[in-house]
């Protein structure tokens, strides 16, 4: 027998021995479905529009709105940057693995901490199952050499290190001023490339300092789509965690005035053109409908920058706080074929769920040595079942702010927002909203439903007791 034919009849006689991929995942050509992530950074819940944005034009993420699946109650784990994107990758609260600060909320340039290599990501998960993973975008968990993201199961990154506003060139007092008229040369940011070479060896270069944060989102998006088809013939896990619009604001060239809703508003329908580019990939390659793709953001909108900060909709404040306009962002997922189209859904999920949602339809394993912030939302996106999230806890570092059950809220603390000092205010008893009848906080009814207060301040005190709180990675910065 030739070996091509011993070959292929090999490759059958494994796959007939396989797990029932198909079944698994109601993959239309027998093999688990692709997924492709986009985080946007600081990307409010109400600057879509498919989520009510008056002004900006978004009509690639309303396409998969409309085709898809729209969540309104889905949460990240944080309401900064490496804590969110942490719960996000780990399945896990960034209180479980260390990746939060009570002294400073996220990690800088050449801090000592990191993501810890104990963590399984969801890209690690995914690769033990045969998926080709790569990032394009903003990684934030981590520097050093052996935090980078080709370190923690991706096989190819090109992106940029921590946040686009950090390695400032100006003195101090300029910092502020040069966000409303932003160049290049003002943030000393790398753009690297990192990959594993043919002999397995990882290696990492440095493409750009300053990267030109004006063609950054079309950037990620032409790699992400050149990986997409150099890796259409087998599974794929693509994450494109795009810098923008976390200020400094920047859009290519063709996006300025865009929008007709200013420089946020060029950026964000940018970031909708790079979401425009990548489903048309999918479908010129033919694999669309074997590709979730899901869209969020990392946390609400940056409120301190006003008119270069987004927007959180009907929702309270933003960046940095417990309130929900800080926590909860759109949540989209696209699935043609299998997501049934137009529906809106009021079940609760958070980006922490897509670890054992898409370990799941992948035929891997979700770790059970360790505790996990993870629920499968398959059966919702399948339209077969309920969701099974009831609760969100809402941590500021290592402190439980906020717990919501069901429609209601407790606050037992709230703070201002990010970057602005002070405000934290202790409630006792605390503060007790109903999100059903009342989205935006405004009126609080602990006096009025005490039973209400008790049954979720108890859940909470539950869930605290399940909690035990790593040391945190951010907090051991060594100066600066
Ligand atoms: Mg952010």
């Amino acid at each position: 027998m030739p070996r091509a034919c011993f070959a292929l009849l090999l490759v059958s006689f494994l796959a007939a021995c396989a797990p029932d991929a198909q079944e698994s995942s109601g993959a239309p050509s027998g093999r688990p479905p692709n997924f492709i992530v986009f985080f946007a950074d600081d990307l409010g819940w109400g600057d879509l529009g498919s989520y009510g944005a008056p002004v900006i034009r978004t009509p690639h993420l309303d396409r998969m709105a409309a085709e898809g699946q729209r969540w309104t109650n889905f949460y990240v784990t944080a309401s900064v940057c490496s804590p969110s994107r942490a719960g996000l990758l780990t399945g896990r609260l960034p209180v479980r693995n260390g990746l939060y600060g009570d002294q400073v909320r996220v990690l800088f340039p050449d801090f000592v901490g990191g993501i810890q290599d104990e963590e399984i990501t969801l890209a690690e998960a995914l690769r033990d199952v045969g998926y080709a993973t790569g990032m394009f975008g903003k990684w934030h968990l981590g520097d050093g050499p052996r935090y980078l993201p080709t370190r923690h199961g991706f096989d190819y990154w090109f992106g940029i290190p921590y946040s686009n506003d950090m390695m400032s060139t100006l003195p101090r007092e300029e910092r502020r001023a040069a966000f409303l008229d932003p160049k290049i040369e003002y943030w000393d940011v790398p753009l690297i490339r990192s990959e594993r070479d043919g002999a397995g060896e990882i290696v990492t270069e440095t493409l750009e300092q300053p990267a030109d944060q004006t063609t950054i989102t079309k950037r990620y998006a032409e790699e992400a789509v050149d990986f997409i088809r150099a890796h259409r013939d087998e599974p794929f896990f693509v994450y494109v965690p795009h810098s923008m619009p976390h200020v400094p604001l920047f859009r290519a060239p063709g996006f300025e005035n865009h929008s007709g809703a200013g420089l946020y508003g060029d950026v964000i329908e940018e970031i909708d053109w790079s979401v425009g580019r990548i489903l048309d990939t999918l479908e010129e390659e033919g694999i669309a409908g074997n590709t979730v793709v899901f869209f969020s953001s990392d946390n609400g909108p940056w409120t301190a920058f006003r008119t270069q900060g987004g927007l959180a909709g009907p929702l309270r404040e933003g960046k940095g706080m417990t309130w929900d306009g800080g926590m909860r962002v759109p949540g989209l997922f696209w699935w043609p074929g299998t997501i049934a189209p137009e529906v809106v859904t009021k079940e609760i999920g958070s980006t922490s769920d897509l670890f054992a949602t898409f370990v799941g339809m992948a035929g891997g394993a979700v770790p059970d040595d360790r505790p996990m912030d993870s629920f499968d939302l398959a059966p919702v996106l399948r339209g077969s079942g309920e969701g099974p999230r009831e609760e969100v806890p809402f941590y500021r570092g290592s402190e439980l702010y906020a717990y919501r059950v069901g429609n209601y809220k407790a606050h037992f603390v709230t703070e201002g927002e990010y970057g602005l000092a002070g405000g934290r205010q202790e409630h006792d008893p605390p503060l007790l909203y109903d999100l059903s009848v009342d989205v935006g906080e405004q009126w609080t009814i602990a006096t009025e439903q005490p039973e209400a207060l008790a049954r979720v301040t108890a859940r909470a005190a539950q869930h605290l007791a399940g909690v035990e709180v790593a040391p945190s990675q951010f907090d051991l910065r060594t100066g600066g």
